[in-house]
This record gives structure tokens, C-alpha cells and sequence, in this order.
């Protein structure tokens, strides 16, 4: 571990054991409760360990903001009262961005310059930018059936259960227990099992404001124990889930057979089409950050990289050049770029798709293995292979790393094709100062986003 590690260590000392919170406080450590190590991606060192929430204690953390909602203030405040609150864990959190950044890098492998500009500064805005939107909203009344006047008004829906993934836990997480209660729900979050400790902090430090016990609560575990279990228990309402495409599936079940009303955000295999009339300099950027950036592990990457013929063996060779002068390393050290993948296994899946582009016959372009300069950590070579044809698995299956998959195109028309043939549809790229190019291909790709000369803006 380098110096820095150890002065942040010092300053802030990861917790031993994290436990679930409910009611505001820390269950307790128990000698008969399942526990996950918790692994730092950076060296492999075990950091902490997580206590796995049992199913008792998910029906205590369910009963603690059933009770809150039912009978607590929170619902019933105005929504100034509540919008003060959200306003104290926007600066709490702001007050503890660099124990929150720390905990995030250690854990997630995400690099701190990265957390601290863009992740911790987002957790806190989330809280500012829903309190807003909450005190924004209003109902509808419907005046045409005379005389009688219909009126619509907007209610909590009660207790959501939140859960998350392990790519940009603060972030994201924050995102939820934001949105949900500043419209006056309450809620139980369960981060993931791989990246606890960020969240545990951020939940400690709710409980430092105004806000009243059993509004956020926390357990812990593996997705299919503590997660299923919370999704299924009676008292949930409502699920918000963010994470991978078969687990929305099987989560989209659970609470259908509850007919509990689900939010999922999933996964994506995006395209990112680089036109021969795109301001090619701009261009590389983006496709640089879209692919690579957050460690290449972005539900939004733009991972099929469909470049323009006349134009691809120049950007592909500078595709190529720049993406051997990454600095991979230690996430904590300021110039590094990209830090290791979050989890062990995660990174021999991103690997294994370096056999099946083999196999399917790609063209290794670079990269395409571990990082060897790391003795110890979960680090990959910026890779990228020019791909047989969009039919190919690593055209067709999300990889989730620093993973980019290349093919060509003649005309705008073939590569909305491509684009479109896909079973993801989260975003779009395209890079180009056409009008009609840039028009047609943003009205004909079927994604939720399309993102014009500029990478994941999302504001
Ligand atoms: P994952 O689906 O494996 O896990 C996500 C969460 O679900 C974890 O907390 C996990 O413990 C929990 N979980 C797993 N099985 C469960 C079950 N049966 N019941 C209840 N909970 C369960 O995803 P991941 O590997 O943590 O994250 C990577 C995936 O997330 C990628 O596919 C990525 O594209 C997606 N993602 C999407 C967005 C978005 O906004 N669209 C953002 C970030 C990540």
C-alpha cells in the first residue's frame, strides 16, 4: 500500500465489520451471521468484512421504514421542512467528501481524482436536485365534466426498496435514497455486497441531520439472500433497482408477484458512430471517455465503436496510439487514468472475452490481457479488437470493462442498422457537424439517449 493509503487510513479507519443500520443504528456484530469479505480490487488486501443482513434483520430494517412512513413525521412534513433536511445531507456530505472519495477508491478501484470531481460532488447534488424537483411538483385537476371538478394529487407511495450496483455505488445510491424520500417515501437500501463501504458511511451521516430514524435504513448482502428478500417482503412498495439486465429480469418477477410497481435501470452495449463529416479530434476524446472511463465499467459505454470506412484506419490507428499511453495503476495516485476492475471475478469475465473475440476471429487491436506491471490488484490493459461482424458475442454482450469493440460502416443508413441491432437500447453516440446526418440518426436509433458530438452529459 502506498503513502497515501496509509495517511488516509490513519485519518479515517475503514470500519472491521460493517452491519446493516436501521432505525439509525448499527446492528450489532454477531459471532453466527454470514460474512463477505470485502476485497480491495487495488491490492487484493481484505479490507472489511460485511455481515450478510439475515432475513430477520431485512424484516426489521422493512418494519423500521414501514413504521416511519406509517406513523412517522416524514410523509407529513411539508415539503420545505423536508427540502431543509435534504439540504443537511447535501453538505454533510460535502463536509466528508474525502473520507467518502477514500472509502469509494479503496473499494470500487475508481480513481480518486475521478470520485472526488465527479462521484462525491454528484452524491450531495442529488439530494439538492430532488429536494427541487419535490417542491416543484404539483397535481392536475380536470374540469370537463361539469359541474363536477376532478383533482389528481401526488402521493408517497410508501416504503421503497432500493438496491445497487458495485460500478459507481455513491453516485448511483445516492440517486435512489434521494429521489425516494424527498417526495416523503421512506426507504431500505441494499448497495451491493462487493462495495458496502461508501454507503454505510453516507447512511451514518444522514443520521446526522434532521432526518427522522427509520427514513433511510440499510442492509447488507448478497443479491439473491438480502436482496430477494427485501424485494419480496410484504411491507416494500415499491423497488428501484440499478444493475445488471438478467438480474432486472428476475428482480422485475419478484415484485410482480407482489404487484409492486418496479423502476430498472440495465445494462448496455451502445453504439458510438464516428461519421467521416465529425470534428475527428473531439471525436477521439469522446470515444476515449466513453469507453474507458469509471475503469470501462459504465452501463452508458459507448463499447461498439462504428466508424466510418474512409476514415477508420486513421482513427483506429490513433484509437490504438492513445489508448497505449493510459496510465493504468493505483487509483489513490493522482496522474493514474484507469484503476482496476472492482472484483476478482468481474475481471476474469472481462478476460474470458478475450478468448471468445479470439475464437470469433477479431483482430486484437491492443490490450487484450492483465496488466503485468501490477503484481497484486485486479488491472487490464486498455483493449480493444476490431470485431468479425455486429452479429459476434462481444458485439452483442455487455462486458462491462476497458473493453471496445470495433467495426465499419459505409453509409449513415447501415450504421443505424447496426446500432439498432441490438437487445440493449440504453444510449447512443454520434459524431458529426451534418445536420441531416446528425438528425436522422438520432430520430432513427432506437435508444433511451442520443448523445450529439459530446460523451455522458446527463444533467
Ligand atoms: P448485478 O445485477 O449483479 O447486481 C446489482 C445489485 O443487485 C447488487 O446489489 C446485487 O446484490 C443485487 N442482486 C443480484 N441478484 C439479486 C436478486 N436476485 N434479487 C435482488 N437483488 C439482487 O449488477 P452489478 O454487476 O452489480 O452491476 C453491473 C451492471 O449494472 C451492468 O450490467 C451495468 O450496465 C448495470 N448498470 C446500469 C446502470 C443504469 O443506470 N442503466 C448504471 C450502472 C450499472
Amino acid at each position: 500500500m502506498n503513502n497515501m493509503y496509509q495517511e488516509f487510513n490513519e485519518k479515517f479507519q475503514i470500519k472491521k465489520c460493517v452491519t446493516s443500520i436501521i432505525n439509525g443504528e448499527p446492528t450489532l456484530i454477531s459471532k453466527n451471521e454470514d460474512i463477505i469479505p470485502v476485497i480491495s480490487p487495488i491490492n487484493e488486501i481484505h479490507i472489511s468484512d460485511l455481515q450478510q443482513s439475515s432475513n430477520s434483520e431485512v424484516d426489521q430494517a422493512v418494519s423500521a421504514a414501514r413504521e416511519a412512513f406509517d406513523n412517522g413525521p416524514w410523509p407529513r412534513m411539508s415539503v420545505d421542512e423536508r427540502k431543509k433536511v435534504m439540504l443537511q445531507i447535501r453538505d454533510i456530505l460535502k463536509e466528508n467528501a474525502e473520507e467518502l472519495a477514500f472509502l469509494e477508491c479503496i473499494n470500487a478501484g475508481l480513481t480518486m481524482e475521478y470520485i472526488k470531481s465527479m462521484h462525491v460532488i454528484r452524491a450531495g447534488w442529488n439530494f439538492e436536485f430532488f429536494s427541487e424537483v419535490a417542491s416543484q411538483a404539483s397535481g392536475e385537476s380536470y374540469t370537463q365534466t361539469k359541474p363536477y371538478l376532478s383533482i389528481v394529487t401526488r402521493e408517497p407511495i410508501g416504503v421503497g426498496a432500493l438496491i445497487g450496483p458495485w460500478n459507481a455505488p455513491l453516485a448511483l445510491c445516492s440517486m435512489k435514497i434521494a429521489s425516494c424520500i424527498a417526495f416523503g417515501n421512506t426507504c431500505v437500501l441494499k448497495p451491493s455486497e462487493y462495495t458496502p463501504l461508501s454507503l454505510h458511511k453516507v447512511v451514518e451521516l444522514i443520521h446526522k441531520t434532521d432526518i427522522p430514524k427509520g427514513v433511510v435504513n440499510l442492509v447488507n448482502g448478497n443479491g439473491k439472500i438480502t436482496g430477494d428478500a427485501l424485494v419480496k417482503h410484504p411491507g416494500v412498495d415499491v423497488v428501484s433497482f440499478t444493475g445488471g439486465t438478467s438480474t432486472g429480469a428476475i428482480i422485475a418477477g419478484r415484485a410482480n408477484e407482489g404487484l409492486k410497481p418496479v423502476a430498472l435501470e440495465l445494462g448496455g452495449k451502445s453504439a458510438n458512430i464516428i461519421t467521416n463529416s465529425a470534428n475527428l479530434d473531439r471525436a477521439m476524446d469522446g470515444t476515449i471517455l466513453g469507453i474507458y472511463s469509471n475503469n470501462g465499467q459504465q452501463c452508458l459505454a459507448g463499447s461498439r465503436i462504428l466508424v466510418q470506412e474512409d476514415i477508420a484506419n486513421e482513427f483506429i490507428d490513433k484509437f490504438i496510439e492513445r489508448s497505449k499511453k493510459i496510465r493504468v495503476g493505483d487509483p489513490m495516485v493522482k496522474s493514474t487514468e484507469i484503476g482496476p476492475v472492482c472484483h476478482e471475478e468481474h475481471m476474469n469475465r472481462v478476460l474470458s472475452y478475450c478468448d471468445i473475440a479470439k475464437n470469433e476471429g477479431a483482430e486484437l487491436l491492443t490490450g487484450g490481457e492483465r496488466d503485468s506491471l501490477h503484481e497484486k490488484g485486479f488491472y487490464l490493459k486498455p483493449t480493444a479488437y476490431m470485431a468479425k461482424s455486429n452479429e459476434s458475442r462481444i458485439c452483442q454482450e455487455e462486458i462491462f470493462g476497458p473493453f471496445a469493440s470495433f467495426l465499419t460502416f459505409k453509409e449513415i443508413d447501415e450504421a443505424i442498422h447496426i446500432a439498432n441491432s441490438s437487445s440493449f437500447g440504453l444510449v447512443g453516440y454520434i459524431w458529426s457537424d451534418n445536420l441531416p446526418t446528425v438528425m436522422k440518426a438520432s430520430q432513427n436509433i432506437r435508444a433511451g439517449t442520443i448523445w450529439v458530438n459530446t460523451p455522458m452529459t446527463r444533467n
